[in-house]
């Protein structure tokens, strides 16, 4: 009997719950991704994220191989395909992993039914997170958390599932069932760039499931010790860079987790511990937007406090313009905003720092922002990116209304040399360290660097936002 496993956001072999569920059933399991045109023609798909995506399927592709069976790949509306491909294939079931976004939910209940209809059987569990949605939930009313403190109290009390067994081997599709494959379908691995996404930058994390465990291993050995700290400093690679491979499911969560939980118990110092369990709570961040999208998908569409649903955004066009390219005259924004776009990732500091300066400074709708970001992260994700945009406009579920980042006091706090900025701004890297924290760069300075005007007044702006603010609350 066959079983196809349908990959989409799990692109490993190891410690994957519903590919090792399958294995459980019958040796004979062959790997399946389908690019989907809903999600690939989207106008907020980011080429470094296509690039990446590709590089993880290819490695998959020579895992399935090694372990003597196939990655499929095919391309096509998923309700279509996937069915009319396990049908020629008269594979038994199709299993997959659950998601959290409300696209996925609406098109795995398309898929289902075609595939029921035609008497193939489904498998799904929970896989890319450490409790699925509805495992952490309020004690007084059994209903899921708004607040991330109390989430995380309930979500580390609790047990965790252990790393699954390695797959050893596999059997895959014979010469006939292959080109019985090619006749419904099945193409070769297209290049991003035949994807048409072109991608010119190097990746912050190499493709693939190997780089993803490498990359915790190191964190593992050095950085998570000082994560507490360290993590600020955008200067400083004070963090696992994990984040692509925890979007795409190139690394397991529960690999993830036991990494950490074998080292938070042998800490030799406080400050040791304190890195450890802080970078937990990053985790549980993750865990708690996804959950939060699941059970208010309306999140993915707008506001969810009431005084943002229909707030007078300015929405200035040239001023949104500038922020994208980075000319805001602002040198902790513009920088990076110029890591975003030379590298598709920033630092989670600056992530906070550019979106309140679009949202407070610039008065921009957060949707324009979340969609820039998109267009951009290679670790772009709805549920991450959503949330943390959210929380930066004050428009989401956290309690705190009023979070005005300062531009100059972030920098003194957390790029008090200027290195982050003379990184990406290399072609202001030699003015006084001073005029890089403050802002405050005399005219003629400005000028002779070609170097932007501010595009607003930080405090006239702070002024007019919180004005605006209170018109709407009452
Ligand atoms: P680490 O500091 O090493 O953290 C470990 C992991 O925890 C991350 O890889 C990530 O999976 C998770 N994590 C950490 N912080 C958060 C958080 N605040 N919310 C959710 N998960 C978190 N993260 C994304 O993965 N995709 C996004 O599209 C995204 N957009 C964001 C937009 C804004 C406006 C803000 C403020 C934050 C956004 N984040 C997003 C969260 C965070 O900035 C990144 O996860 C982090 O910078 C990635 O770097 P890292 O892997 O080195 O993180």
């Amino acid at each position: 009997d066959l079983i196809l496993f349908w990959h989409r956001r799990d692109l490993r072999i190891l410690d994957n719950l519903g590919l090792t569920a399958a294995t459980e059933q019958t040796t004979k399991v062959v790997g399946l991704f389908c690019l989907d045109p809903n999600i690939l023609d989207r106008d907020d798909v980011a080429p470094a994220r296509v690039t990446y995506m590709i590089g993880c399927l290819q490695e998959l592709q020579e895992s399935y191989q090694n372990l003597g069976s196939q990655l499929i790949i095919i391309q096509g509306e998923p309700e279509k395909a996937i069915p009319q491909l396990a049908q020629a294939l008269k594979a038994k079931a199709v299993y997959w992993n659950r998601d959290v976004e409300p696209y996925s939910k609406n098109r795995d209940r398309n898929v289902t039914a075609t595939l029921n209809e035609k008497g193939i059987e489904i498998s799904t569990v929970w896989d890319q997170l450490l409790h699925a949605p509805g495992e952490i939930l309020t004690k007084s009313s059994d209903s899921p958390y708004k607040v991330y403190t109390p989430f995380w109290r309930s979500w580390i009390g609790q047990d965790k599932q252990s790393v699954t067994p390695e797959i050893k081997q596999l059997a895959g599709l014979n010469k006939t069932e292959l080109e019985t494959a090619s006749q419904v379908g099945a193409i070769a691995l297209p290049t991003a760039k035949e994807l048409g996404y072109e991608w010119e930058y190097p990746l912050l994390l190499a493709p693939g499931e190997t780089s993803a465990k490498e990359k915790l291993e190191e964190f593992c050995d050095r950085t998570i010790y000082s994560y507490d700290e360290e993590r600020n400093f955008p200067y400083v690679d004070g963090t696992s860079q994990l984040s692509a491979a925890l979007k795409f499911g190139v690394i397991g969560i529960r690999t993830v987790w036991q990494a950490t939980v074998d080292l938070a118990e042998n800490c030799r110092s406080d400050e040791a511990k304190n890195g450890v369990v802080t970078w937990q709570k990053e985790l549980a961040w993750r865990e708690f937007y996804q959950h939060c999208l699941f059970f208010f998908p309306e999140l993915a569409e707008g506001a969810y406090r009431d005084e943002f649903k229909d707030f007078p955004w300015e929405n200035d066009k040239t001023k949104f313009q500038a922020w994208c390219e980075g000319k805001t005259g602002y040198p902790i924004v513009d920088a990076a905003m110029r890591q975003l776009n030379e590298s598709g990732w920033m630092h989670n500091r600056c992530r906070m720092i550019v979106a309140s300066f679009l949202t407070k400074d610039l008065i921009i709708d957060w949707r324009w922002g979340e969609k820039y970001f998109m267009q951009k992260l290679f670790d772009g994700d709805l549920s991450a990116n959503n949330g943390g945009w959210q929380w930066s406009a004050s428009s989401g579920m956290d309690p705190k209304p009023l979070r005005i980042f300062n531009p100059a006091s972030q920098t003194a706090k957390f790029d008090q040399d200027g290195d982050y900025i003379r990184q990406w701004l290399p072609e202001i890297s030699s003015m006084d360290t001073e005029y890089l924290v403050t802002g405050k760069i005399p005219e003629l300075e400005r000028a002779s660097y070609d170097y932007p005007q501010p595009i607003v007044d930080h405090k006239v702006q702070q002024r007019k936002f919180k004005e605006l603010y209170k018109q709407q609350k009452n």
